[in-house]
């Protein structure tokens, strides 16, 4: 694998909701400098791991390490130990111009010129545009941008292409690619576009009814036979 040492690595994760088992053991590491791609079918608990890992879930049961370090606490305790997640769902707030946007989802207030080539990276609207004008595809590039500007060390997103209009996906998957070189920040990404995942991800696990059904380098897993079998239903 290129990338070396994992920077987060999950042990054991279980969750349970009621009567519905929606994580059952998961283990997995996201590559430090690299790009994890978590692939399952709907319902196999690809949320729910997100949820779990960036603490919105205390019930979860295992382990979670940062950087060598217990990551424990609610998900604004993990946010500040370097850990961040966006949602399935669009949640970039109408009101505020995308700098002002940007500043406050970074918790820090990144030089003018970071946010402005930041955006111009992602194919943005220029940094004064107001949000309630920009379209649903390009508030998901911008929920990145101000998650990048926290500089976390591993940021987790739940299908961060979901509303970019399919032509788009592979350029944001190549800019999703440079991610780890250009912003120091290392990525688990949720995603069912197999065309994204490819280009993308250095490393795939495969979950399936909440268990971990393949996981190692890309090529392996996307030929791996229980693979086709579960996910793309062959
Ligand atoms: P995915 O993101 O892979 O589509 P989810 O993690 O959203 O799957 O869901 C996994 C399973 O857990 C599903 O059976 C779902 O119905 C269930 N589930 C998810 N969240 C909850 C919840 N808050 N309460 C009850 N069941 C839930
Ligand atoms: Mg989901």
């Amino acid at each position: 694998l290129p990338p070396g040492e994992p920077v987060l690595v999950v042990r054991g994760l279980s969750v349970t909701f009621g009567q519905v088992k929606a994580l059952s053991g998961v283990d997995l590491a996201v590559p430090k400098g690299g790009v994890l791609g978590v692939i399952g079918p709907n319902g196999a608990g690809k949320s729910t791991l997100v949820d779990a890992i960036s603490g919105f879930l205390p019930q979860a049961e295992g382990t979670v390490e940062l950087a060598g370090r217990a990551l424990t606490g609610n998900p604004t305790q993990r946010a500040r130990s370097g850990l961040r997640r966006t949602f399935q769902q669009d949640r970039v707030p109408a009101g505020l111009t995308i700098e002002a946007y940007v500043r406050f989802a970074a918790r820090r207030r990144p030089p003018a010129a970071e946010v402005a080539a930041a955006l111009e990276f992602f194919g943005c609207p220029p940094a004064a545009t107001p949000l309630d004008r920009v379209d649903v595809g390009a508030r998901r590039l911008i929920e990145v941008v101000g998650h990048l500007m926290a500089k976390p060390q591993v940021l987790l997103l739940d299908e961060p292409a979901a509303g970019l209009p399919h032509e788009e996906h592979i350029a944001f998957g190549e800019r999703l690619r440079q991610v780890p070189a250009r912003f120091g920040v290392s990525l688990l990404i949720i995603e069912h576009d197999l065309d994204l995942v490819r280009s993308v991800c250095d490393t795939l696990t495969v979950l399936d009814f909440g268990e971990v059904l393949a996981s190692g380098p890309q090529a392996e897993v996307l030929a791996d036979p229980a693979v086709l079998k579960a996910y793309l239903g062959e």
